[in-house]
């Protein structure tokens, strides 16, 4: 042991350690040097080796920050007024008149709350659809790593040019307020809603601007059935975006054709897919979230996630915002899928616990282009780290995590703790 304590060296021992890329270490430790990892392994080893402030955890579960790539921070208060379990088309026709009567205001406070519940569930890292921008203000200050995706909406091509230089210049001046810690991106809404060549523009300018894309597909039977067929109870509403859209093709398929399936895009939902819908997801490598507590909420169906994982499709696993979720708790969201994989057994596969971990880590972190930087515990990484506690003694730590819901005892986000329960 060094006689004097290394500068600037913070080492978090813990009953449990899981790096999420190697096995999990009993009576682990991670050494964190400003806002990075640089040693993580057995305590009695790292101790040897290093000295400095310890944080002990004896009884508690230390894990890379979990990463919730699809949320909506803005519409966290529609909780208390929204009914859920209802149908995909009602709650659409509740959250319109919801999201037309909300201020900039209320969004910001709405956001400030959602963070607050995050940072308690454990959450370090967000991939959040801004409508507003209010929740770009709220996170960047709220100490969350983010990638936030603008919302756009064109509903006419008589609106595009204005509303693309909207876009444009909101881009412009977030890109001022940016902080290391914050990422931003583009959030075509849906393929319902916007027009062709609208769709076309926001690629363009993402591309123009290296910028992630992350676009709402393949959600509702309603949703399909306009796009594939122009029929449905949406046709009225919302036919004449698709004005220029060729009639036949399913929403994946349609997004192809509209050049929206890269490496660089994050599809939500994806729950009505076909077999071809599949293949092309997994060859044009596109990530998936899954959120299946908002599908089941809102009766779209279930996505086909045994087909999807065996097809090679990249699939991570999202809340989606309170407005159609109980909480914005990624180990909740595991918990619900593991029910469905009991219940159907044919859609669903029985995953390893650590399968499932990675979804709401590593995966989810790809989902948004960060994985070279948080998603797990290794030497080089940023620390961003949850640390779970538990009462009684923990033999399998993924089987702890997993077996209930559970509130984080500290969250930290890089090197920083940003929550704290002791
Ligand atoms: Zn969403």
């Amino acid at each position: 042991m060094h006689e004097e304590k290394q500068k600037g060296l913070t080492l978090l021992m813990a009953r449990w350690v899981l790096p999420m890329t190697s096995p999990p270490i009993r009576d682990g430790a991670v050494v964190i040097e400003g806002d990075r990892i640089i040693a993580v392994g057995k305590w009695k080893e790292i101790a040897r080796e290093f000295s400095a402030e310890v944080w002990e955890f004896p009884d508690g579960i230390l894990m890379p920050g979990l990463v919730n790539p699809h949320t909506h921070l803005e519409n966290t208060n529609f909780a208390e007024t929204i009914k859920r379990p209802q149908t995909f088309n009602k709650w659409l026709l509740q959250m319109v008149r919801l999201v037309r009567s909300q201020t900039f205001e209320d969004a910001l406070r709405a956001s400030e709350k959602g963070i607050g519940q995050m940072k308690k569930f454990g959450v370090t890292c967000v991939g959040e659809f801004s409508r507003l921008g209010a929740s770009f203000h709220a996170l960047r200050n709220s100490g969350l790593r983010a990638v936030v995706f603008k919302e756009f909406i064109c509903l006419r091509d008589e609106d595009a040019e204005r509303q693309l230089d909207e876009l444009a210049q909101w881009l412009e001046d977030a890109k001022g307020l940016m902080n290391t810690l914050l990422n931003i991106a583009l959030g075509p809404h849906a393929p319902y809603t916007v027009t062709p060549n609208a769709f076309r523009q926001v690629i363009g300018l993402a591309q123009r601007e290296n910028c992630r894309i992350c676009v709402h597909a393949a959600e509702s039977p309603s949703e399909r059935k306009l796009i594939e067929q122009r029929k449905g109870v949406w046709r009225w509403w919302l036919g004449s975006v698709l004005r220029d859209a060729p009639i036949g093709l399913s929403p994946i398929r349609y997004l192809d054709w509209l050049g929206a399936l890269q490496p660089q895009t994050l599809l939500v939902h994806c729950v009505q897919v076909d077999e071809n819908d599949i293949a092309l997801l997994a060859e044009r490598q596109v990530w998936v979230a899954h959120c299946p507590r908002s599908n089941a909420n809102l009766k779209v169906g279930l996505m086909p996630l045994g087909k999807m994982l065996s097809a090679g499709v990249k699939v991570c696993l999202a809340t989606d915002g309170l407005a159609s979720v109980d909480s914005l708790s990624p180990l909740d969201e595991i918990q619900f899928a593991i029910k469905l994989a009991q219940e159907h057994p044919k859609l669903y596969p029985a995953l390893l616990p650590n399968h499932w971990l990675w979804m709401v880590t590593l995966n989810a972190a790809a989902s948004l282009g960060l994985d070279r930087f948080v998603g797990s515990l290794d030497a080089g990484k940023q620390a961003d780290i949850a640390i779970f506690r538990f009462s009684a003694s923990i033999d399998d730590p993924y089987d702890a995590l997993l077996s209930e819901g559970r509130e984080a005892t500290a969250t930290m986000v890089a090197g920083e703790f940003i929550y704290q329960r002791m």
